[in-house]
Formats: C-alpha cells, sequence, structure tokens
C-alpha cells in the first residue's frame, strides 16, 4: 500500500503538467469552436491519439497508478480544458471499462484495441445502458437479450439512449436482460462488433452543454452476436445467475450492500471532471475580479466578490479532497462504508454548477455571453449532477449505505 502523502509524486507532476499543456494549448483554443459545431471533435481526438493520450495505454496506465489518483488527475486537467471535448476524448474509456471489469482476457484483447483505433485512423466506443424508461430505475430496463442455442447467438431488441457516442462507434458495450425475473441482477452485457446489422443511431440530441460530445439512442432490432460476445462467457453468467436465484428464493438483497463497489470505484472519475469544470471557471472568475474596474478600483476589493472567491476555490479543494480519498479508497479496496464515492461525485458536481453560477456572476454581462468561456462552463457543469446517477440517487446510496435502511 502506497503510504499516505498529500502531494503528487514527481511521475505524477509530470503527467499532470503534460496533460495541462495538451489541455491549454490543443483543447481550450478549439473548445468554443466544436460547442457551436455541436460535432464530434475528430481532428482534436486524433491529435490526443498523435501524442499518446487518446490510447488504451495511457488509460490502463492511469487506471492501476498506484495511489488511485492517476484517472482522478487526467480526467481534471482534461476537463480543465473543456468538458464537451474531454468527453470526446475519455468517452471511449468508459466503454473499455465495462470490457475491462467484466470481460475475459481475450475479450479485453480482442475489443479494447477496435474500441480506440490508431493515431492514423481513430474509432470511439459507446457504453449502452440508459433506456426511454430505465434511467436512475436501471432494474426497469426492457432491452432483451435471448440466447439461441442451435447457433450459439444472442438476438438482441430494444432502444437505448442517451448514450454517449451511440451509432458512431466502432465497438458497442450494451447491458441487456437476460433474466427478466431477477431485476438488475439478470442484466448481462455484451459486445456488439462493428457494422453489425440490426444497430441503427436513433435521434441525436442537441444539448444544453458538453455539446462536443455526441449523445444519441441507439436502436437494436434483431442483433444477433455470437456467443463470444456476452462479456464474460455464458459460464460464468449462468454460476451468477444462479447465485441470484437462489437469493432471491431467501429473501433478496440486503440494503446493507446499497453502496455497490464498482459504481463507487468509478463515481469519483465523474467527479474529477466536475472538479476541473469548476476549477477553470473560478480561475476565469479570479483574473477578471482583479482586472475590472468599477467606482475606481478592481471589483476583488470589494468582499461581496472577493469571499465569493474564497467560497469557490474552498469549495474546489474540499471536492478535490474527497474524489482523492474514494479514488484511493478503491485502489487499496477499502470497503466504501458510507458511500464515500457517491459522496465525492454528489459534492463535486453540486460545486461544479454553484461555482461556474458564481463565475458568471462575477463577469457580469460578460459571463452571460459566448464571449468568455465561464458561459459555456456553466452549460457543461449541469451534466455533473445527471450522469453516473443523479445527485437524488446518490443521496439515496449515501443514506441507505449510512442508515442500513430502504429509503425510497
Ligand atoms: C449528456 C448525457 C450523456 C449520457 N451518457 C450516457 C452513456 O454513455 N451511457 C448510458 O447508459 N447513459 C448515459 N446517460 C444517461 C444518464 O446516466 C441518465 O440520464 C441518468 O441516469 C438519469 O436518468 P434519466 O435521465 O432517465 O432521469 P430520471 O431517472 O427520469 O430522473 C428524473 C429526475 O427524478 C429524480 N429521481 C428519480 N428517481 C428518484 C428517487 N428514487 N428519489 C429521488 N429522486 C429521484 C432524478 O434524480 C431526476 O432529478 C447520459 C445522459 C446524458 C444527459
Amino acid at each position: 500500500m502506497a503510504e499516505f502523502t498529500m502531494e503528487l509524486n514527481d511521475e505524477q507532476k509530470e503527467v499532470r503538467d503534460w496533460l495541462h499543456g495538451f489541455a491549454a494549448d490543443v483543447i481550450r483554443p478549439a473548445a468554443a469552436e466544436w460547442d457551436e459545431r455541436e460535432e464530434t471533435p475528430w481532428p482534436v481526438i486524433q491529435e490526443a491519439a498523435k501524442v499518446g493520450i487518446y490510447s488504451l495505454d495511457f488509460y490502463a496506465q492511469q487506471y492501476f497508478d498506484a495511489t488511485g489518483l492517476g484517472i482522478p488527475m487526467a480526467m481534471e486537467e482534461l476537463f480543465w480544458g473543456d468538458a464537451g471535448i474531454a468527453l470526446s476524448i475519455v468517452g471511449t474509456g468508459l466503454a473499455a471499462v465495462g470490457v475491462l471489469a467484466n470481460g475475459t482476457e481475450e475479450q479485453i484483447g480482442t475489443w479494447i484495441p477496435q474500441m480506440y483505433g490508431d493515431a492514423n485512423d481513430v474509432k470511439v466506443a459507446a457504453f449502452c445502458s440508459s433506456e426511454p424508461d430505465a434511467g436512475s430505475d436501471v432494474a426497469s430496463m426492457r432491452t432483451r437479450a435471448v440466447y439461441d442455442e442451435a447457433r450459439d447467438e444472442w438476438v438482441i431488441n430494444g432502444t437505448k439512449t442517451w448514450a454517449t457516442n451511440g451509432g458512431i462507434a466502432n465497438v458497442h458495450v450494451v447491458v441487456a436482460v437476460v433474466d427478466p425475473e431477477l431485476g438488475s441482477k439478470g442484466h448481462a452485457s455484451f459486445i456488439i462488433p462493428p457494422n453489425t446489422p440490426g444497430l441503427s443511431q436513433g435521434q441525436k440530441f442537441k444539448k444544453h452543454g458538453i455539446r462536443a460530445s455526441h449523445t444519441a439512442e441507439v436502436v437494436l432490432e434483431d442483433v444477433r452476436v455470437p456467443g463470444s460476445c456476452l462479456l464474460g462467457g455464458k459460464e460464468r453468467l449462468d454460476e451468477r445467475l444462479a447465485r441470484a436465484r437462489e437469493r432471491a428464493k431467501a429473501g433478496g438483497e440486503r440494503v446493507k450492500n446499497a453502496a455497490m463497489a464498482t459504481f463507487e470505484a468509478s463515481r469519483p472519475a465523474v467527479g474529477a471532471m466536475a472538479v476541473g469544470t469548476a476549477r477553470a471557471a473560478y480561475e476565469v472568475a479570479l483574473d477578471y475580479a482583479k482586472t475590472r474596474e468599477q467606482f475606481g478600483r478592481p471589483i476583488i476589493d470589494n468582499q461581496g466578490v472577493a469571499f465569493q472567491l474564497a467560497d469557490m476555490r474552498t469549495s474546489i479543494d474540499a471536492a478535490r479532497l474527497l474524489v482523492w480519498r474514494a479514488s484511493w479508497m478503491a485502489v487499496n479496496g477499502k470497503p466504501f462504508t458510507a458511500a464515500e464515492g457517491s459522496m465525492s461525485k454528489l459534492f463535486a458536481s453540486e460545486t461544479a454548477k454553484k461555482v461556474t453560477a458564481q463565475a458568471v456572476q462575477i463577469l457580469g454581462g460578460n459571463g452571460y455571453t459566448r464571449e468568455y468561456p465561464v458561459e459555456r462552463m456553466h452549460r457543461d457543469a449541469a451534466i455533473y449532477t445527471i450522469f453516473e446517477g443523479t445527485s437524488e440517487i446518490q443521496r439515496l446510496v449515501i443514506a441507505r449505505t449510512l442508515s442500513g435502511m430502504p429509503i425510497r
């Protein structure tokens, strides 16, 4: 276990500075353009692939950093650059983690490289779980996967929504119901290989923020995939389903397990994205407050402005510490007895929303225009309290974990 320290080590600082350079020189200058275009910023992804930021190697290095801080640090810097472009760069990672977490070694080796492509021909991947009637309530998912034993194929039907990179991905990871009796325990994940007949993009959403990131419906009509596309394989699925049936017979899951370890480990990464956006807006506001003069003096001379900046910075630092704690706990296998991962995502996302709104206020009329980046950052920040579990769902998970009660 790594010794406790509040400082990044030299290698981490080097990576952080390198990422910051890319965010400042490549991402930030492109942000306004891709926000207006509302299109995937392929040239920026390509640039990230050329320098090695858009690659499985880079992601894996950060993921396996023994201190746990590799991923949060990378997320914070990239999202400091711009949230929409950064999500286009890291969105593939969300699908890749789905395969890393549940796939066999062969599946990992076959599919993850195809998710990224290479620097001359970059590809993206999508993770499709949410449905029109199954957002927070994942258990009401309807997309169905049925096993055709004679052909050793799975047949998948349903409609996914809100999929980041949905329809433009080379590889889609789709969660589907394999046993409707078991609620969320009866779900399994499937790889949908490139150009599989029956998968198509539905509507592409026009969004409030993170507009450079592609979000769309994914329609699955009699999509047939080979048995080898079931993540983890049939044997492991059958064992898992048998255990779930036994538990269901014995009276179901205990509420004690409300803080599901996988989500607790992945949510801090979203918290770190929020910290990046909040920090970016705070920095713009601080600079502005020091240079903008009214009543013959910089506006920061007023406590009303200076104290807001003090509060903004305090909240951002507190959010980062919660994110780092949860990330450290995840990598060291600590039990999330107070849903610390959800806590970090809740606090960081609410902080980003608040801080970006304060930044708009400090810039006055300029803050309300697209001449200055805080307007975009404020729109972008609104996503953090919604995806990967809304703030209400984080509170539900925390409250259930703390109390052991089935709070609704
Ligand atoms: C830009 C974007 C990208 C996304 N990317 C992906 C992706 O790549 N893959 C994917 O699978 N999904 C993705 N999502 C989906 C996202 O995770 C869902 O939007 C989110 O889980 C909320 O679901 P919902 O939108 O259906 O809201 P709902 O679940 O309908 O919630 C609506 C409101 O009701 C509240 N609410 C619901 N239940 C309760 C309760 N029990 N107690 C208190 N309040 C409650 C919610 O907090 C929310 O405020 C994305 C969404 C967006 C907007």
